[in-house]
């Protein structure tokens, strides 16, 4: 069966965008209780931007921390409860912030019309009724959270996205400028989150020309901002990336990740290791099933002096490295892509296991 997926709405692109957001929210004031959600990377409180959010008198403004650890069910729901006890149902959801504060967005819309904890609904096509409108502008670039069809959350059992058609934004406002902060390591990491996606998508058994044609691009993007003579930061490789962002996602949408995802979601459920940084820790490892793009990204490492922790592994109990296979280990559709569809005859969790040793 060949995908039929649904694509963001409407896209805003280009530098100064993020200004154009209030007439763009405009129509969409006169649904529901006639009040917008801005959901904020708390890094933006008291910055410049938090004045320019077009925040009228009957709106409401989160300021959400995304640094100490990725997106829970938990804070979905406290956010949904919030809105609902507080205001009733809100004309839309935007999320301004990384991909951290996009899934956040995209989850509330959902859960704003789904009963229960969002934890009931990780999985795909589990949830019940559409959500309300919701619009994302992402403010690193990489995650191709913008217009993927899942909200990657952590909740008690498992980290794992509510995924289906209503999770795509109804709109995404893509300004290169706010991405221009990112600390130097975060560019990095959430920028190999993109190279590593197109890797992935062209690594596989569902990689086909749609993929291809958003994947190819996406990378001569990347390596253009990480490889290139004009790699590096600049207004010029900020616009690049945030397209090379979408691109690598719509990439993926048509294909899939691998096995880099798989071991990167282990790291980030037992460690709470961060998405970017968590794909950069395993891919160094992942020769075997990326080949010459490892060492490819070895030299962007070198090249940007960007520091990957290493040796992390000599901290680990067996106890933890067996958690993390487990949780790798159960993400069959990232192993039918890398490995084929007899993949359970290939990998063994010892495997993964010696993997995770060598981190
Ligand atoms: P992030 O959103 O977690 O943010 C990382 C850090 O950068 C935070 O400390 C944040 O405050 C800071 N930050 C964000 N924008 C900034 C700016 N402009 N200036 C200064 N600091 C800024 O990082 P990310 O890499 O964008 O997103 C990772 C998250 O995205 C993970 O939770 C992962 O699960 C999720 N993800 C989702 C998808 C999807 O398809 N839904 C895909 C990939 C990753
Ligand atoms: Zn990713």
């Amino acid at each position: 069966m060949h995908k039929n997926f649904k694509n963001i709405d409407k896209v805003c692109y280009g530098r100064g965008a993020f200004d154009q957001l209030d007439d763009i929210l405009e129509p969409k004031r006169a649904e529901n209780d006639h009040f917008m959600v801005f959901v904020v990377d708390e890094y933006f409180r008291g910055k410049e931007l938090e004045k320019r959010i077009p925040l009228h008198d009957e709106d409401m403004l989160f300021f959400e921390d995304v640094d100490s650890h990725e997106p829970t069910t938990e804070q979905v729901d406290r956010i949904r409860d919030q809105i609902l006890a507080e205001k009733g149902k809100p004309s839309g959801i935007i999320g301004i912030g990384g991909g951290s504060i996009m899934d956040i967005a995209k989850a509330t819309a959902l859960m704003i019309n789904n009963e229960g904890s969002s934890s009931l609904y990780q999985g795909l096509n589990l949830v019940k009724k559409p959500g309300v409108y919701h619009a994302g502008v992402p403010t690193t670039s990489g995650t191709g959270a913008e217009c993927s069809m899942t909200a990657v959350l952590t909740g008690p059992e498992k980290k794992l996205g509510l995924k289906c058609d209503w999770t795509v934004f109804n709109q995404v406002v893509l300004d290169p400028e706010l991405t221009a902060t990112v600390p130097k390591n975060q560019w990095f990491y959430t920028g190999m989150d993109c190279f590593i996606h197109c890797i992935e998508s062209e690594s596989g058994i569902f990689y086909n020309e749609f993929s291809k044609a958003y994947g190819e691009q996406a990378l001569k993007l990347c390596r253009d901002v990480f490889s290139g003579p004009d790699s590096g930061r600049s207004p010029e490789n900020d616009e690049k990336l945030m397209i090379a962002s979408l691109f690598g996602g719509l990439s993926l949408t048509y294909s899939e990740v691998g096995a880099c995802h798989a071991f990167s979601y282990g790291l980030s459920y037992v460690f709470g290791t961060r998405h970017g940084l968590a794909n950069c820790i395993a891919f160094q490892y992942l020769e075997e099933f990326y080949g010459d793009a490892v060492a490819e990204f070895n030299e962007m490492v070198r090249k940007h002096n960007i520091d990957i922790p290493k040796n992390l592994s000599a901290n680990w109990s067996d106890e933890e490295i067996t958690r993390m296979a487990d949780v790798a280990y159960n993400l069959p559709h990232m192993w039918t892509h890398a490995m084929g569809h007899d993949w359970k005859d290939k990998l063994t969790k010892e495997y993964l296991m010696e993997v995770y040793r060598k981190m």
